[in-house]
């Protein structure tokens, strides 16, 4: 437990402390400090003080951290499928793996696994986690949660890698509750400290105009949510001798606190934007929410995903799945067209590694333009219908008409 305590014989009541609390929890009364209840300890307010007039103690209760060994990777699945994102984790937890000398490990929690072991039997790894049960066979977080908790108490992994997806957002932070450790969410980059074995957690910070770097250097596991597209691969490999470790569970109904009644998808969701290999995304320079169906014909067109900026999310013009940035998904596909997009930080750091980039802009400043591979200064207004005309009339011209030539008109 930690305790807080204001030194009364040094605190002068200056009040400088006060703006220093993020939960405002500090007052001063009778010209000194006091805490009200609900403090996290966080120190923030220390360093405000010029008299060092708080006391923080922190009884950190020290865990052997050499107990810890071998990196994690947690196997997403959605609709029976597992998902891309894992085989990024496997690429960073190879490399991870092999820095510590230790060994990597997949962990697949459902029911009915045998197809997707079969599956992750082709990587290069050394054990997969077969975690099955009937409980387990829709993502549910309590019961999820309650299954990982124990195989990671039981088995100790040094660090656990799950994807930056809305499950493992969703996930993530309840396991890393439930251990009492450390949580970096959204890393781009991964590395080990040689010197202390630490996992260097790099993600965006600050409006993502600064990068962190991230340590948790008392607590085990070291769990880090990782965005999908920003690592590489693993490629599939022959001849791994790969243990199978089959773990049942300690489920109950009683665990079971939720029912999945019906799983909806989204209308109109075209394509997976994070696997689309096209995405046009439109922005505020659209002007209304009606001009967006220009760029959705263009996305059909060309057989892409619709992508947005935060901005016409924002202001309800079309649903947050389609977001980009560093908020939204980041993407990384052959071809992506920026339609009335100014550019942002925020919005470059979830595109910017796009194979082509195409911005379509009025304003020639745009930042957008320091990033595009082509840049066009046009009306949005003017240009896409007149590119959408040409894309329409090319592709009628290649269509074959399905009546035979003397009855075509
Ligand atoms: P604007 O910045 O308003 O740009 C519109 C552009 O359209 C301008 O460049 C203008 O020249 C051009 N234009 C106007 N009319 C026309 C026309 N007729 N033809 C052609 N061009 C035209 N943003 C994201 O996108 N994704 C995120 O994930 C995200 N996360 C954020 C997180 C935080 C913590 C913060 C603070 C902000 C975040 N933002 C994010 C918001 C971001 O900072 C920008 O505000 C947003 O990206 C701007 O959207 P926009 O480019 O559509 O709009
Ligand atoms: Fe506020 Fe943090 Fe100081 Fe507690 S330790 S009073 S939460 S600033
Ligand atoms: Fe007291 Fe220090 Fe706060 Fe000033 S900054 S009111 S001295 S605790």
């Amino acid at each position: 437990m930690a305790k807080i305590e204001i030194l009364i014989d040094k605190c002068t009541g200056c009040k400088k402390c006060i703006p220093s609390c993020p939960f405002s929890l500090i007052t001063v009364e009778d010209k000194k400090a006091k805490i009200m209840e609900g403090c996290t300890f966080c120190g923030a307010c220390l360093e405000a003080c010029p008299l060092e007039a708080i006391l923080l103690e922190r009884e950190e209760k020290k865990i052997d951290l050499s107990s810890f060994r071998g990196v994690w990777v947690f196997a997403e699945q959605r609709d029976g499928e597992i998902m891309p994102v894992t085989y990024e984790l496997l690429g960073a937890g190879r490399g991870l793996a092999d820095e510590l000398g230790e060994s990597l490990s997949v962990i697949l929690l459902g029911s009915n696994l045998k197809e997707k072991v079969k599956e992750l039997l082709q990587y290069d790894l050394e054990k997969i986690y077969q975690v099955q049960s009937p409980f387990l066979k829709s993502y549910k977080t309590s019961l999820y949660t309650q299954a990982m908790t124990d195989l990671v108490k039981r088995e100790c992994p040094e660090i656990i890698l799950i994807g930056a997806t809305s499950l493992g957002r969703d996930f993530a932070p309840r396991l890393a509750t439930r251990l009492k450790t450390g949580l970096t969410a959204d890393c781009t980059g991964l590395e080990i400290d040689g010197e202390s074995r630490n996992l260097i957690q790099t993600r965006p910070a600050l409006g993502g105009n600064i990068m962190a770097s991230i340590i948790s250097p008392y607590h085990r596991p070291q769990i880090s949510t990782v965005r999908p597209k920003v690592m590489r691969r693993a490629k599939p490999v022959s001849g791994k001798d790969i243990e199978i470790i089959e773990i049942e569970p300690r489920l109950d109904e009683k665990d079971d606190l939720v029912s999945i009644l019906n799983i909806i998808k989204e209308e109109g969701e075209v394509a997976d934007l994070q696997e689309a290999e096209i995405i046009v995304s439109g922005g505020r320079g659209l002007g209304k929410a009606e001009n967006f169906s220009l760029i959705e014909k263009l996305a059909e067109l060309l057989g892409g995903a619709v992508g947005a900026s935060r901005a016409v999310v924002d202001a309800g013009w079309i649903p947050s799945y389609h977001q980009v940035g560093q908020t939204g998904k980041t993407v990384q596909p052959k071809l992506y067209i920026a339609c009335g997009i100014s550019g942002a930080i925020q919005h470059q750091v979830g595109m910017r590694t796009s194979d082509i980039i195409v911005a379509i802009n009025k304003d020639a400043e745009a930042p957008i333009f320091d990033i595009a591979t082509f840049g066009i200064v046009e009306d949005v207004h003017k240009f896409l219908p007149l590119f959408i005309e040409k894309l329409e009339s090319e592709k009628q011209a290649s269509t074959p008409s399905p009546l035979p030539s003397p009855l075509r008109g």
